[in-house]
């Protein structure tokens, strides 16, 4: 399938079930209406891309759920020419509809695997964004300060010096919790030393792993 009629008319109907399901954000919803799902899977599972739910990748990851995508962008409040650090690049996907939203994209990865191929995908569809091979915990100072952070991975607490990484007014969003579940937590950074945190709703995802695997 290439990004044909078809695919344009499921990507609609996914966009009309997010909007059902309380995402109000537009320019959130202009991206996923945009960006296309499925070049960043398997070409095998083409009928499953604009199902919201997740879906395996390979190095036994997952492209997160269309949903969650968009309530952790929405909470980002992305502006164009923002700066955003994402940690868990993963199929590249969230990457992109933050580009497609104007972002600078700065993008993690700890499996080599998917660092190689989510730049391949985000390239082949005009997307930039400068991609990182390592264990993104530290977070990436040098290129800071950023609008927001993004992370994609359930991270049972969040490291100090992530919201450290952020502009005062900046946002991180990550989803802490152990393996079960996660809560979608929310840190605005309000000054120099103080710190709003909020939570938004229960999710699943992958966990935070330490270290790097060099699987190609
Ligand atoms: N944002 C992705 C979803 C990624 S799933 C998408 O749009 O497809 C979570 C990703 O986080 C996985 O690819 C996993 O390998 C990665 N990850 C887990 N721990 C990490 C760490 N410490 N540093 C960087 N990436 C990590």
């Amino acid at each position: 399938m290439n990004d044909d009629f078809e695919a344009k008319g499921k990507r609609k109907k996914l966009v009309d079930e997010l909007r059902r399901k309380g995402i109000s954000d537009e320019e959130v919803l202009r991206a996923i209406d945009t960006v296309p799902r499925h070049k960043f899977m398997d070409p095998a599972f083409l009928g499953h891309a604009y199902v919201d739910k997740a879906f395996p990748i390979s190095s036994g990851q997952t492209i997160s759920q269309p949903y969650t995508v968009a309530v952790q962008t929405s909470l980002l409040k992305v502006k164009k020419r923002d700066k955003i650090l994402e940690i868990g690049t993963g199929s590249g996907y969230q990457a992109a509809i933050l580009a497609e939203m104007g972002a600078k994209v700065y993008t993690i990865e700890r499996f080599r695997e998917l660092y190689l191929k989510a730049q391949q995908t985000l390239t082949a569809l005009g997307y930039s964004a400068d991609f990182f091979y390592g264990d993104g915990y530290a977070g990436k100072p040098q290129y800071g300060p950023f609008n927001g952070i993004i992370i994609t991975a359930a991270i049972n607490e969040i490291p100090d010096e992530l919201p450290q990484q952020l502009i005062t007014g900046g946002r991180l969003v990550a989803p802490v919790g152990d393996n079960s579940f996660q809560v979608m937590t929310l840190i605005e950074r309000e000054s120099e030393d103080s710190f709003k945190t909020t939570t938004h709703g229960t999710f699943v995802f992958v966990p935070m792993l330490r270290g790097t695997v060099n699987d190609k």
